[in-house]
């Protein structure tokens, strides 16, 4: 796996979207590979702050938006039924 296949993986990792096998692939691109392994990180820290300040003071058509805006599937989005 190169640099340019686990950026764009990295993004389905922490979506959840892969397979166990392409966790383990992108665990063992991040140890070999410093600066994915940053972008990794600055990617979970900042999922973790926008998680943890959208949480309660923020209406949830802002966190939508928010969400949106930084290419975030919040998981009561996801788990909402499309009924439109
Ligand atoms: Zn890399």
């Amino acid at each position: 796996m190169d640099c340019d296949e686990a950026i764009v993986r990295i993004y389905q990792y922490l979506d959840g979207e892969l397979t166990v096998w392409r966790r383990r692939a992108i665990s063992r691109h991040l140890d070999e590979c410093p600066p994915c392994a940053h972008g990794f990180d600055f990617e979970v820290e900042l999922r973790q702050v926008v998680a943890s300040k959208c949480r309660d003071e923020v209406p949830p058509e802002l966190k939508r938006r928010i969400a949106e805006a930084i290419g975030v599937t919040l998981e009561e989005e996801r788990r909402r039924p499309q009924q439109f």
